[in-house]
């Protein structure tokens, strides 16, 4: 059955060429206010129509959590029975939504749980839209955009499903849509340099992040298996050309494990790989998932951003939002799949 969600209005139209232009406008309301067949004001007789052939709402809010910050996480059900994680957290600047690219993971990140079980498969635009669609009703008006930021930072390595983000973020920012500027969005890579170089080519006004989390090729990879193919140099180069067309700031997500990436020398090469590149450093506290990583301490992580400020990095740490439930990515659902 084919996705609604995937279509933007114009394509909508093309495609139910048999139903009125306002109906068309009424099914694509629909789906951005997250509704299902019954809750819209179309005919029985287009309802049961289009219920042969088109899924309305292919995602639903399965299970949600919510932090004593207002942190909520959920795990949205898909059509096929599959599960992905969505974070929704409330920011005094604007609300942010950390959303899922991929059900599972083939990037085998040691820290990281959403790649336990490997890739399942990927999400369509439309599944990516719905996504948004069902959170956003979830907190506030199903009519009115209750966020601001988007970030792909949830499930999945996004530049892996390249077709699929790319068409979403030409449905999330298109003006009938949830018209999202291009500037409130964020994509984090592991370092896929090839498809770095392929965005880098759309000239979205994206922020793009690259999961960094270590200063020498040998280091990276004992915990990130892309390293065996990419290495740091080549990254970088790929991110200089990023900003060099879209002049867009790139940050560098930094995760901190002790005595694995922790050291001064750490400190001092950060400083020589993000010299001459317009960036930010955000440095995180490593959220166990059960591994055998062992995180720093939130003091020895204050101390490490302080001395790559000193020697004039751009460098903040960022605030642990949801840490009471299972906030870091992957673990909500890595949980729920071994309780089934
Ligand atoms: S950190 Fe990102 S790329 Fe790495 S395994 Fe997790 S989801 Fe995949």
């Amino acid at each position: 059955m084919k996705i609604l969600s995937d279509f933007s209005l114009n394509e909508l139209r093309e495609e139910l060429t048999d139903i009125p232009a306002f109906r068309v406008k009424q099914i694509f309301d629909a789906i951005i206010q997250a509704k299902d067949y019954t809750d819209t004001n179309l005919s029985k007789d287009i309802q049961s129509k289009l219920k042969e052939n088109y899924i309305l709402k292919p995602v639903n809010i399965y299970k949600r959590l919510e932090s004593k910050d207002g942190t909520k996480k959920y795990l949205l059900a898909l059509s096929d029975g599959n599960i992905v994680e969505c974070v929704f957290l409330k920011q005094n600047y604007g609300n942010t939504i950390c959303m899922s690219t991929q059900v599972g993971c083939r990037m085998g990140c040691k820290f990281c749980a959403s790649t336990m079980k490997g890739l399942i498969r990927n999400l369509t635009p439309g599944e990516m839209l719905s996504t948004i669609a069902v959170v956003n009703a979830d907190n506030g008006r199903c009519n009115e955009r209750n966020f601001t930021n988007i970030v792909l930072m949830g499930s999945g390595e996004p530049l892996d499903n390249f077709d699929n983000v790319v068409k979403w973020i030409q449905l999330i920012t298109d003006k009938d849509s949830f018209n999202v500027s291009e500037r409130n969005i964020s994509l984090s890579t592991c370092g896929l340099v090839d498809k770095i170089y392929d965005l880098s080519k759309l000239n979205f006004n994206i922020t793009l992040c690259l999961s960094l989390h270590a200063t020498t090729d040998e280091i990276r990879k004992t915990i990130m298996p892309i390293a065996n193919r990419y290495t740091i140099e080549e990254i970088l180069k790929a991110l200089q050309e990023y900003v060099k067309i879209n002049s867009r700031r790139v940050v560098f997500e930094y995760c901190l494990i002790k005595d694995t990436n922790d050291s001064i020398e750490d400190i001092n090469r950060l400083k020589n790989l993000t010299k001459g590149l317009l960036c930010h450093v955000n440095v995180i506290c490593l959220n166990p998932n059960g591994g055998s990583l062992k995180a720093t301490t939130h003091k020895e992580a204050v101390d490490f951003v302080d001395k790559l400020n000193q020697i004039g990095v751009s460098a903040t740490l960022r605030r642990s939002q949801g840490s009471d439930i299972e906030g870091a990515c992957g673990m909500l659902r890595a949980k729920t799949l071994n309780e089934n």
